[in-house]
């Protein structure tokens, strides 16, 4: 067979995930490959190690990209920190909160479920319900920023109970780093991890973690080795190294991904987090009085949305929506979000993160999701959204 270079179309991704990457980033990832050992990529690590302390509000020594996407950087925080017979309290809130639970069982751990409704956030009375229950817990898990619902959990309060019952915490923040404010020190968050796809519009496949000291404690007092060999920390530790020592191979860092999430966190760093995190909520703003005007709801709570994931009910008038879905990928290039598992069918999810919180591709987002809609006999409101978010944009 011969193949031709492929050539992607040039979409608008507003969806959970990946979002728009800025140009600025795809520029730099096609600059010249160097070793990964080379002194002068070694500095480049360490910059990004400084970037993502930023990012994460820490002064964390060990903060760093793994090499690997979020679903990795999960894995890393399990595996290092739940030994064989350890209880977790895992708190489920939605498709992440389960795959947490996986995580304890595959690590020979106990979870201790604390579910929610699916669009609520994680309820801290009940979470300080189950650490008072279990006083052998050694950590409380839970997802910041809830991206199979767009529900947001009270990540300060989750770690102060944690501590006050001896527990490390272990804390996903994929879709909230660059987001939504996230602050690992103040809030006292232990074993942290992230992803590159989400709202630092970087390509997926690098997973930002930062590890408190309580937290590098603790894996340094097991009486196991991690089961993992590739996301053992210890040795991961002597890579991406703490304190400046010389490097010892451990694997190939993905070079040319990590230009991009160099470029990516420069990027923030020249916005402002607190600039960023406000630009976020702006645009949450206008795409929500956009969707109202057209007469569509929020599945989510008003106080406990996220302003980068906004999950809206489908219409009625509109019985399959994975057509709508269709017309705005082929005819608008438009990607948006379907609900997942028991939100399949009920929800769209349309991300606002990062490069593509802007005001064009709102704007974009409500005139072809009010066209299609309205072309498929759904029950909208038509004329008014377009306004209705210009005047939030101003
Ligand atoms: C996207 C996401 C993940 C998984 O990240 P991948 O890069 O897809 O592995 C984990 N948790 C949350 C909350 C996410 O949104």
């Amino acid at each position: 067979m011969t193949a031709n270079s492929f050539h992607p179309p040039e979409r608008t991704l507003m969806g959970p995930g990946p979002s728009d990457v800025h140009p600025r980033i795809l520029e730099a990832l096609s600059r010249p490959t160097i070793g990964h050992l080379d002194p002068v990529f070694v500095g480049m690590m360490e910059e990004v190690k400084g970037l993502l302390q930023y990012a994460f509000q820490t002064e964390n020594a060990l903060t760093l990209p793994v090499s690997a996407p979020g679903s990795a950087g999960m894995e890393m925080c399990f595996a290092n920190l739940v030994e064989p017979g350890d209880t977790v309290v895992v708190c489920k809130n939605g498709v992440f909160g389960e795959r947490m639970k996986e995580n304890v069982e595959r690590c020979g751990g106990t979870p201790v479920m604390v579910e929610e409704e699916w669009g609520a956030p994680v309820d801290p009375a009940r979470a300080e319900e189950a650490l008072k229950a279990h006083p052998e817990a050694k950590i409380l898990a839970f997802v910041h920023a809830e991206t199979s619902t767009g529900a947001q959990s009270d990540a300060a309060t989750l770690a102060k109970l944690a501590r006050d019952h001896d527990c490390l915490t272990i804390v996903d923040t994929v879709t909230s780093l660059g987001g939504s404010p996230l602050k690992v020190d103040e809030w006292g968050l232990d074993a942290v991890y992230s992803g590159t796809q989400k709202c630092l519009s970087c390509v997926p496949g690098l997973s930002p973690v930062t590890f408190s000291q309580r937290a590098v404690d603790a894996i340094q007092a097991r009486s196991t080795k991690v089961q993992s060999w590739f996301l053992d920390l210890n040795l991961v530790m002597g890579y991406w190294g703490s304190g400046g020592g010389k490097r010892a191979y451990h694997h190939t860092a993905p070079i040319n991904p990590l230009y991009g999430l160099h470029e990516a966190l420069t990027i923030l760093q020249e916005e402002g987090l607190e600039n960023t995190w406000d630009r976020h909520q702006r645009m949450h703003e206008a795409l929500k009085a956009g969707i109202e005007a057209m007469g569509l709801s929020f599945f989510v709570e008003e106080p406990h949305r996220l302003p980068q994931l906004n999950s809206v009910t489908i219409p009625a008038g509109i019985d399959d929506e994975a057509a709508v879905r269709t017309r705005l990928l082929e005819q608008y290039n438009l990607e948006i979000g379907a609900g997942l598992g028991s939100m399949a069918g009920k929800i769209w999810r349309i991300g606002l993160m990062g490069h593509s919180a802007n005001p064009t591709n709102i704007l974009n987002c409500l005139g072809a999701l009010e066209g299609v809609l309205s072309d498929m006999g759904a029950d909208i409101t038509t004329g008014k959204a377009i306004s209705a978010a210009m005047a939030k944009l101003g």
